[in-house]
C-alpha cells in the first residue's frame, strides 16, 4: 500500500481504541486529542505506514518519536487541571508530536530540543500544522526554562540519570513533573509532584524505555552512544 492509499484517520480511531482505552487511558482531552494529532506528519515518509503502530519509530539522530500508549500515559499522569489557563514545558521535542498533542488541552507549551535539527524540524511541522500556542527551543533541557516558570506541568520524553532538580524548581504549587529515571533496561517513569504546602511527593509509576537524557542533568554523551 502507498502512503496515499492509507486511511490514517482510521488508524488513528483504531489506535485510540486498541492502544489507550483499551489499555486504560481514561482522561477525556487526552483521548481527545490522541485522536486529531496527525502523527504520520511527525515521522519521515519511509516510516509513513508505520505511523500508528504500537511501538516507537526512528526520527533520526539517533532518537524516536515514543509509542502512542506511552504519550498518552504521561500525559495523563500529568494531571492538567485547568487547562485553559496551563502553561506546560517539554523537555525533548523531537520531530514535535507530543507537543502537539500537549498543545490541544493546555494554553501553551514550551518545548527544548537539543538536537538543532530536530528543532528546525519540530518547528517546520508544527508550523505547517497550524500549531500556535506551541514555542520550540534548542538547547539543554536538563536546565528548563526558567525565563517562563513555573509551570503547571513538565514532561520529560528522555531518561534522566536522577530527577534533575532545576525542573523540581520550576513546578508551580500543585502542578507535576513527569520523568524516566534510571540506566537503559532498568527504567521506570515517576510523578514528581509539588504540593500547595510546598512539600514534594514523588511517585514511581511504571517501567518504560527511553533515550537517555544527555547534558548537565542527564547522561554523559559518550555513555549514551554505547
Ligand atoms: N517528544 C518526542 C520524543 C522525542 S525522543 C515525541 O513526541 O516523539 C527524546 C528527545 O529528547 C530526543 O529528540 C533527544 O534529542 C532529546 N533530548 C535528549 N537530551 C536532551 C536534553 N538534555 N535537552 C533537551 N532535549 C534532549
Amino acid at each position: 500500500m502507498t502512503n496515499e492509499t492509507i486511511d490514517f484517520q482510521r488508524n488513528r480511531r483504531e489506535m485510540v481504541k486498541n492502544q489507550l482505552t483499551r489499555r486504560g487511558i481514561t482522561d477525556p482531552k487526552v483521548l481527545a486529542a490522541m485522536g486529531e494529532v496527525p502523527r504520520e506528519s511527525f515521522v519521515s515518509t519511509e516510516y509513513r505506514h508505520l505511523a500508528y503502530k504500537d511501538s516507537p519509530l526512528p526520527i533520526g539522530y539517533g532518537q524516536t518519536i515514543s509509542q502512542p500508549f506511552i504519550v498518552a500515559y504521561m500525559l495523563q499522569a500529568l494531571h492538567i487541571k485547568n487547562p485553559a489557563t496551563a502553561i506546560v514545558l517539554e523537555i525533548g521535542t523531537g520531530l514535535g508530536y507530543q507537543a502537539a498533542v500537549l498543545s490541544r488541552f493546555t494554553r501553551h507549551v514550551y518545548s527544548v530540543e537539543r538536537v538543532m535539527e530536530l528543532a528546525i524540524q519540530a518547528e517546520q511541522n508544527l508550523l505547517a500544522l497550524n500549531y500556535t500556542n506551541i514555542t520550540v527551543s534548542h538547547g539543554d533541557g536538563g536546565y528548563g526554562w526558567q525565563k517562563h516558570a513555573p509551570f503547571d506541568g513538565i514532561v520529560v520524553a528522555a531518561a534522566a540519570p536522577e530527577i534533575p532538580p532545576p525542573l523540581v524548581a520550576q513546578l508551580k504549587p500543585g502542578a507535576s513533573l513527569v520523568i524516566p529515571v534510571g540506566e537503559p533496561g532498568n527504567q521506570k517513569l515517576w510523578r514528581v509532584a509539588r504540593s500547595h504546602d510546598a512539600r514534594i511527593v514523588k511517585e514511581r509509576l511504571v517501567p518504560v524505555a527511553f533515550v537517555p537524557l544527555l547534558g548537565e542533568h542527564g547522561y554523559a554523551e559518550q555513555r549514551a552512544r554505547k
